[in-house]
């Protein structure tokens, strides 16, 4: 579980609300039982179950496991979609190991905003089920051309464009240093918006295929790309 405060050895821990539920009555923890934590910030660690109440879930922080992981310095820019699409992209985005996840808006987004709640919820069940002890950052919605004009000098912005690019894993492949993949929302990019992004200095245009991906296809599929050729 992803708790809020930092954990130390011998800290006591007390949880409650829907997570103390959830060991509560979902895992029916009782004392004696080993709970594993998160917090983040220093990794993984072992919290020994003292006491079960109706609402909380108390215990003591007994050792570490694991410190928090590194993962690729790599971001995913995808563009709004339908809620439940969008909710696939930031799940399958935690659970393939991505840094960072910074929603664009475009003018053919169907969604133009985003639940952060509901998105830190994903975000959370779905590096507990893959087991990550870093949470990606869920930044907030960007126009593109905001995104464009404060992007960092050093980082490279992979365009996922099903109008052609070069093939993603030898563009991957020989990528050096920290990247991102912006990829478009349903009805794509418009002319002045694939113009915008073609004329950055950091943008490399790539293709996943000579198919027309869904958009949350295309995340998943360019992260795994990225993630088999260059992911550490
Ligand atoms: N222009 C598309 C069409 O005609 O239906 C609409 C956009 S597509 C559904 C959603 C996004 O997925 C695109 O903006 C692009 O970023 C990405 N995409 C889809 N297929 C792709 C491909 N073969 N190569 C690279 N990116 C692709």
């Amino acid at each position: 579980l992803f708790v809020e405060h930092e954990l130390e050895k011998d800290a006591q821990v007390t949880i409650e609300g829907p997570q103390a539920h959830y060991l509560g009555r979902v895992m029916r923890v009782k004392e004696g039982d080993t709970v594993i934590l998160c917090d983040n910030v220093t990794g993984e660690w072992a919290m020994q179950v003292a006491q079960v109440t109706k609402h909380s879930v108390h215990g003591l922080v007994t050792g570490q496991l694991r410190p928090r992981e590194e993962v690729p310095d790599f971001w995913l820019c995808p563009a709004l979609l339908k809620k439940d699409r969008f909710g696939t992209v930031l799940e399958k985005a935690t659970e393939l190991g991505v840094a960072a996840i910074m929603p664009v808006v475009t003018r053919r987004c169907v969604a133009d905003k985003l639940n952060p709640d509901r998105a830190r919820t994903i975000v959370v069940e779905a590096a507990e089920q893959c087991a990550r002890t870093a949470l990606p950052d869920v930044g907030p919605v960007a126009k593109l051309d905001a995104l464009l004009r404060d992007w960092p000098e050093n980082r490279i912005l992979f365009f996922a464009d099903e109008e052609g690019g070069e093939p993603a894993a030898d563009a991957f492949c020989y990528a050096e240093g920290p990247a991102a993949l912006l990829v478009g929302p349903e009805g794509g990019f418009d002319d002045a918006e694939r113009e915008a992004i073609r004329a950055h200095p950091n943008a490399r245009p790539i293709s996943l295929g000579p198919r027309i991906l869904r958009g949350e296809t295309a995340a998943i599929a360019g992260i795994a790309v990225w993630m088999a050729e260059a992911g550490d």
